[in-house]
């Protein structure tokens, strides 16, 4: 019986299955010439891509898209590139002596068909950057942008269907129904990056197939500021780390912890660090808008909430809302407490609570008494207190004495922890997701097991 598929992604993933079992094993060639062509979608069309989310966000700073889009896009084909033939070697491992002369190598061998939905905040990124892992390893991709993003993922589509056959890399566009049956769809691993509320029901839907799950999900990331901290560098970029495309930046910080008596001081360095990276706001064409107006009206809820609960709002610079009514003012929230939906939900958005603490135990323990965040910043030199936060706190990833700049090391997994996501890629670590590495014992003709055979005699008498 023909199976309901509306929208042809029961026949795309078995086009792409089909054409996957015509070449198991892409050779080095082909994998080089499939990243070649995502240079050139990166190269060649940055300019239109950075148009279309700019359309898409309302005001989305070019320099950004640059920044934190095609160029770590760009970083991670090319290290893809140089290290792919070292990747995709079989690795020699150790074999006990017991069964010697036998040897054991791992094989790295693609999934298959991998499936990967991306969320709006960085579409290019968060789509291409996956993309680029899955394809290194070999495999064949179906790849589905967010709805909140049109431009993006219409121009998104158009530009991969003129680069690649639909059974190599295929963008599959449409809303929240696609995103559910795209999830259901029996695929070899599912990468999945967004909220952990729908990360959730995507673990439950690929479990349904025993679909391996990669998931990047968000939280509550906090910046600690230790006594030892020269707090206007840590204000100046703890202020870059939170505005960043207006806070909407899974890794920003959230909320910040400051030493008990500093908040007057800290939060008069961030009002100078943003008005001197952000003089101006409305017509910044540097600072970004929020993604949509149901976006904003949520922001501007929790500012309000914190507001009726006794908070205190710090807006450093003015906002002109006839300018541009989606770009919000970066707001320090002073006073705040856990009664507040502020220290409650990931913001997502310019708003930095600032809480302040008693000794690094208190700091520690409202770490750890939350879900296990994204990223963890800590600012200070005092070593010793540092390895403290660092060894008594999880963290999916943490940057000290800055922010945001661990997501950018090619060497090193990104990727959350409990609520924050399971599984991590950029770099190997992305072609290790995207792999299976097939253990293998290589047996000789003489071989040492064949006294583990009977009749057993005395053998495992002495055991
Ligand atoms: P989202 O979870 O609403 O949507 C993400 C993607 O899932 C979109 O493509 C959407 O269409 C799709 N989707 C929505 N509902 C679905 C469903 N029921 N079944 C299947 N697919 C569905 O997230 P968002 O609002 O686009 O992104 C913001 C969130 O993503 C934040 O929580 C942020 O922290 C997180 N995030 C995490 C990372 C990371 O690397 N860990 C990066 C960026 C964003």
């Amino acid at each position: 019986m023909a199976q309901h598929d509306p929208s042809g992604l029961v026949a795309r993933l078995a086009a792409q299955r089909a054409a996957y079992s015509q070449e198991r094993w892409p050779t080095l060639a082909v994998r080089r010439d499939r990243l070649k062509r995502l240079r050139a979608l990166t190269r060649e069309h940055g300019t239109a891509i950075a148009a279309s989310i700019d359309a898409d966000f309302g005001g989305r700073s070019a320099h950004e898209t640059r920044l934190a889009e095609l160029f770590l896009v760009a970083a991670a084909i090319s290290h893809a590139e140089s290290h792919l033939r070292r990747w995709t070697r079989p690795r020699r491992v150790a074999t006990a002596a017991r069964f010697w002369p036998a040897r054991n190598r791992l094989l790295p061998q693609p999934l298959g068909v991998v499936g990967i939905v991306a969320p709006w905040n960085y579409p290019f990124q968060l789509s291409i950057g996956p993309a680029v892992a899955a394809i290194a390893a070999g495999n064949r991709v179906m790849l589905k942008p967010s709805e909140l993003t049109p431009h993006f993922s219409e121009l998104l589509a158009r530009l991969v269907a003129g680069l690649f056959d639909p059974d190599e890399l295929h963008v599959v566009t449409g809303g929240v129904e696609v995103g559910r049956a795209f999830v259901a769809l029996p695929f070899d691993h599912l990468f999945f990056t967004g909220s952990t509320a729908v990360g959730r029901q995507v673990a439950m839907a690929a479990a349904a197939n025993l679909t391996p799950v990669t998931l990047e999900l968000g939280g509550k990331s906090p910046a600690i500021l230790d006594p030892s901290a020269d707090m206007t560098q840590a204000a100046r970029r703890i202020a870059f780390g939170k505005l960043l495309n207006a806070g909407q930046t899974c890794i920003a910080p959230d909320y910040l912890m400051v030493p008990r008596g500093s908040t007057a001081k800290m939060s008069s360095d961030l009002g100078d660090a943003i008005r001197s990276l952000y003089p101006t706001i409305s017509d910044n064409p540097d600072y970004s808008a929020i993604i949509s107006d149901g976006h904003r009206d949520r922001l501007a809820a929790l500012v309000q909430d914190a507001c009726d609960k006794g908070a205190a709002v710090v807006e450093p610079v003015r906002v002109d809302l006839a300018t541009n009514a989606r770009k919000m003012a970066p707001t320090l929230l002073l006073g705040v407490n856990a009664s507040m939906r502020v220290m409650q939900e990931e913001i997502f958005g310019p708003i930095l609570p600032i809480i302040e603490y008693d000794g690094l135990d208190e700091a520690i323990a409202h770490v750890t008494a939350g879900e296990r965040p994204l990223a963890l910043y800590w600012f200070g030199t005092d070593a010793r207190s540092r390895e403290r936060v660092l060894r008594e706190t999880h963290a999916g990833g943490v940057t000290v004495n800055d922010c945001l700049w661990h997501l950018a090391q090619e060497d090193q997994p990104f990727g959350g922890i409990g609520a924050s996501g399971t599984g991590s890629y950029h770099g190997e670590w992305g072609f290790r997701t995207f792999s299976h590495f097939k253990p293998i014992l290589h047996q000789p003709a003489v071989a040492g097991t064949r006294f583990f055979q009977p009749p057993y005699g005395k053998t495992f008498d002495a055991m």
